[in-house]
C-alpha cells in the first residue's frame, strides 16, 4: 500500500518510525562531533589460560558522550560502519591500541604481551589499509608480534582474493590475526585453510548455553577440533560462569575471556589487574 502511495507518502510515515529516523540522525552527528572532539577511550579485556594467568587482551572502544553517557559499541559500530565513520575511528583506534602497546613494551610483566585490536570490513577494505597498519606500527614503536587483528567471518565473504592479499603482507611484517564470532557467519571452511589466521574465538553466543544447549556444546567441540587440527589457537569469550570454564576446558579450550576474570578495563585498572594475576610464563 505504502509502495502504491508514492514516495510522498515517506514524509507522513507514522510518528515511531519518524522517531527512529531522527534519532539515528543525532547519534551520527553525535558520533561526527566525537570523532572530531576524541571522545573516545580503548578499555582492555583480559585474555588468561588455564591458570588464570594473562596471555593477551582485547582492546574494546569507549564511546563517552557527555550527554548520552557511555555509548555501546554495539549501538554505534554499525552507524560508525554504514556512515563511513568507522574509516577515521578505526584509524584512532588502530593508533590508540599501538601505543599503548608501546608503554607496554617497556613496562615489566607487560613487555611480551600481546593486544588484539577489532577491524571492521569497511576498515579493511581501504586500499592502502596496509600501509596505514605499517606506518601506525613504525610511529608508535610497537612490536608487530604483539599486534593481532580480529577480523570477521563477513569480511570473509567478500572479495578473498583482495583479503587473502592484505593478510599475507601484513603477517609479513610480524602480526596475527584471529577470527572473532566464529561460527556466527558464513565463512567457507575452505577459506579458513588458505588464510594466515593464528586463532579462532569462539563466540559468546556458543558459550552461554554451553552447559544446557548440547548444540552449543557440538558446536563449540567442533571449532576446538578444527583450530587443533589446523594447528590454531583458540579462546572462547563471554565466559561468565566457572562452570562454563570448567565445560570449555573439558573440551579442550586453552584460553578464555569473559566477565568471570575480568571485564574490559581502562589502561591503568588493567595494568594493575594483570599485576595482581600475573602473567603467562610463555608470554
Ligand atoms: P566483540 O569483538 O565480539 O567483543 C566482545 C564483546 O563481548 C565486547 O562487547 C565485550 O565487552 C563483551 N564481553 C566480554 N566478556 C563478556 C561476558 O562475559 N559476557 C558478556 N555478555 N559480554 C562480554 P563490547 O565492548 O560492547 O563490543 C561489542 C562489539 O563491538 C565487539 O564485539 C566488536 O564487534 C565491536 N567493537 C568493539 N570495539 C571495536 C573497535 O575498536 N573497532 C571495531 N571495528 N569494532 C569494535
Ligand atoms: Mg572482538
Ligand atoms: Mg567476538
Ligand atoms: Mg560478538
Amino acid at each position: 500500500q505504502a509502495k502504491a502511495a508514492g514516495r510522498n507518502t515517506l514524509q507522513f510515515f507514522d510518528p515511531q518510525m519518524q522517531a527512529v529516523v531522527s534519532a539515528r540522525a543525532s547519534l551520527e552527528t553525535g558520533l561526527r562531533e566525537a570523532i572530531e572532539q576524541q571522545q573516545f577511550q580503548l578499555h582492555y579485556q583480559p585474555q588468561v589460560n588455564a591458570e588464570g594467568r594473562v596471555v593477551g587482551a582485547e582492546a574494546l572502544v569507549r564511546w563517552l558522550d557527555p550527554r548520552r553517557g557511555m555509548v555501546s559499541p554495539a549501538e554505534f559500530i554499525p552507524l560508525a560502519e554504514s556512515s563511513g565513520l568507522i574509516l577515521p575511528l578505526g584509524r584512532w583506534v588502530l593508533e590508540t591500541a599501538c601505543a599503548q602497546l608501546a608503554r607496554w613494551r617497556s613496562m615489566p610483566g607487560l613487555s611480551q604481551l600481546s593486544l588484539s585490536v577489532n577491524v571492521s570490513a569497511r576498515q579493511f577494505g581501504e586500499v592502502d589499509f596496509v600501509e596505514q597498519v605499517m606506518t601506525t606500527l613504525m610511529r608508535s614503536g610497537c612490536r608487530a608480534q604483539t599486534l593481532k587483528l580480529e577480523m570477521t567471518e563477513s569480511m570473509l565473504a567478500t572479495n578473498i582474493e583482495d583479503v587473502t592479499a592484505k593478510m599475507n603482507a601484513l603477517k609479513g611484517l610480524g602480526l596475527g590475526f584471529s577470527l572473532d564470532d566464529f561460527g556466527t557467519g558464513y565463512s567457507s571452511l575452505s577459506y579458513l585453510k588458505r588464510l594466515p589466521l593464528e586463532q579462532l574465538k569462539i563466540d559468546q553466543g556458543f558459550v552461554r548455553d554451553i552447559l544446557v544447549d548440547p548444540n552449543d556444546a557440538a558446536i563449540a567441540k567442533m571449532v576446538v577440533a578444527l583450530a587443533d587440527s589446523m594447528g590454531l589457537t583458540v579462546i572462547a569469550e563471554g565466559v561468565e560462569t566457572a562452570a562454563q570454564r570448567a565445560a570449555l576446558a573439558a573440551l579442550g579450550c586453552a584460553h578464555y575471556q569473559g566477565y568471570l576474570f575480568s571485564r574490559p578495563l581502562p589502561a591503568p585498572e588493567f595494568e594493575a589487574w594483570v599485576a595482581q594475576q600475573g602473567v603467562d610464563s610463555k608470554t
